[in-house]
């Protein structure tokens, strides 16, 4: 197999820019497509050239994914389990130089793209666990002679498409448990952020994975179309906006494919008097403004209810304003630039639309400079108060680093607030009472919530997903979800009549 490297050196000082591979059937080649230079978030210097694979790398790609199918799948789970292990290993042998390329093309902090790899080496951990989950039921003897078993069995090709948001984790809620269910794969990462799963696949390959089992290739609408059309791809894994997210699910759902289609969010987090104030502070800050607020679990709207919002308002305040922002390598930074020009533009004009609309800037994070003097992506910490829900502030996903505060009077006024989004893809309460949180678990409209949690992101051993207008499909990414995702169940009914147990009892 030709080597390639991601490596985050190759270009980080801005002097050579790193031209992503594609990888088909294990060879690692230049596209001939188009290419794009991308810029360091930080900096706004070119790092990398992505290219658009043409039509006849695409249907290589699948050709590939096609032909390993067949020997993959014959490949005992247990082995396929340890190609896992060894996989993992690998992992977090390299979890600095992959940590490193992701705050490179994706400008979060170091330490989040460090954590964010981590949640997607759990995600690692649980595809090693393929052969308990893979499992089925029996039932002996179900009639005389007969004996019934259910077996999961790989589906086929699959393909990825996930957002810029998560470089690392999102696509590693897919490929792992996908491959290690016996299917192959082929990977489109995000046009933003390509070099991450570059570097990803190039060690599930020096893990030992056979060619043609997992396959990349880089573009955008053109060559996820070209993915749906073909009838060989029978299932999609995609997170993104949600209008994509729609019209994927749409589009494949009508050609038969399985589809799971992760969508966009306008996350609500619920402040009742007489929480731990200093907890849930802490708890927004973290949520609002982590990752730059580039997160599907971003908390976009507070909902603070009676006595709660004028403490509240002083203390988000003066925190926000406290936040250093600057190049996410630099250990001071705790808020890197978003992604690029046009997220900063379009974050900017959803500022400008919410003082057009009323509400009130509290914190202004226009012309925010970096600490360290770099000249990126920057908007800083943002907050507005006295939010109301029709405003398009507090209805539409920004995407960044804008918190809008809406007040309530009561707990019934909160929960309808947060109930009326189009969106439902986390809630969350601070609360003293556990009535109160239980009440709020029991009734809010969203995949997934948190009772004294900032951000509810479950762990790879459970599903993860939205509800609503977040969400569009029937099994959600990871846990036992994502095992019934990517397996097809199948029921063995066996008939060996065995004259030595024909003794019948009649009663
Ligand atoms: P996006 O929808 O622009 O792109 C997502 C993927 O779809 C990319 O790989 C892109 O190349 C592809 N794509 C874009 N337009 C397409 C089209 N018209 N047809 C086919 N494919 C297309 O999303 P993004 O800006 O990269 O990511 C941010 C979005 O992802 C936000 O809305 C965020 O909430 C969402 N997100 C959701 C979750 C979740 O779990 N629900 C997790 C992370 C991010």
């Amino acid at each position: 197999m030709a080597t390639t490297t991601a490596s985050a050196k190759d270009s980080a000082a801005g002097s050579n820019v790193y031209d992503c591979p594609i990888c088909i059937g294990g060879e690692w080649r230049p596209s001939a497509g188009r290419r794009e230079t991308l810029l360091n978030p930080a900096t706004a210097q070119p790092i990398t050239t992505v290219p658009y694979c043409t039509a006849e790398e695409v249907h290589a790609a699948v050709d590939a994914a096609q032909a390993a199918f067949d020997g993959w799948r014959q490949v005992p789970v247990v082995e396929r389990a340890h190609l896992f292990f060894r996989y993992r290993e690998l992992l977090i042998q390299h979890a600095e130089d992959i940590a490193r390329i992701t705050t490179l093309e994706h400008g979060k902090t170091l330490e989040e793209s460090r954590a964010s790899l981590g949640r997607g080496i759990e995600a690692v951990e649980f595809a090693t666990s393929v052969p308990s989950l893979l499992m089925g039921d029996t039932l002996g003897d179900i009639s005389r002679g007969v004996d019934t078993v259910t077996l999961r069995q790989p589906i086929g090709v699959c393909i990825g498409i996930p957002p810029f948001n998560f470089p690392a984790m999102v696509p590693m809620w897919m490929y792992p448990l996908a491959i290690a269910c016996g299917n192959t794969f082929v990977m489109k990462p995000s046009e933003r952020v390509p070099r991450t799963v570059v570097r990803l696949i190039e060690l599930l390959y020096e893990a030992g994975l056979p060619r043609g089992v997992c396959n990349v290739v880089h573009g955008a609408k053109d060559v996820v179309d070209a993915l749906l059309e073909d009838p060989r791809v029978k299932a999609v894994s995609f997170v993104g906006s949600s209008p994509v997210a729609r019209s994927i699910y749409e589009t494949a759902g009508k050609r038969g494919k399985r589809v799971q289609a992760m969508g966009g969010a306008k996350n609500h987090l619920v402040i009742m008097p007489g929480c731990d104030l200093g907890a849930a502070v802490k708890a927004v800050l973290g949520a609002a403004y982590g990752c730059s607020g580039q997160r599907c679990l971003a908390t976009s709207v507070v909902v603070a209810v009676g006595e709660a919002a004028d403490p509240l308002i002083e203390e988000l305040k003066r925190a926000a304003g406290q936040i250093p922002v600057g190049s996410g390598d630099s250990p001071k930074t705790a808020m890197g630039p978003v992604v690029n020009a046009a997220a900063k533009q379009r974050i900017e004009r959803y500022i400008q639309q919410g003082e057009q609309e009323g509400a009130r800037l509290v914190a202004d994070g226009r012309n925010a400079q970096a600490h360290d003097g770099t000249q990126g992506f920057y908007v800083g910490p943002t907050i507005f108060d006295h939010v109301r829900p029709e405003m398009r502030i507090a209805r539409e996903e920004i995407f960044g680093p804008v918190l809008c505060v809406i007040r309530a009077k009561d707990l019934e006024e909160a929960v309808g607030v947060v109930n009326r989004s189009e969106f439902g893809n986390a809630a969350s309460i601070f609360t003293a009472s556990g009535a109160e949180g239980r009440e709020f678990a029991a009734r809010t409209q969203a995949g997934m919530v948190g009772v004294n949690v900032g951000v509810p992101a479950p762990s790879a051993f459970f599903p993860f997903a939205g509800w609503k207008g977040s969400f569009y499909g029937d099994l959600h990414a990871l846990g036992r979800d994502a095992l019934q995702f990517y397996t097809e169940t199948k029921v063995v009914t066996s008939r060996w009549p065995t004259p030595s147990r024909e003794h019948k009892i009649t009663f």
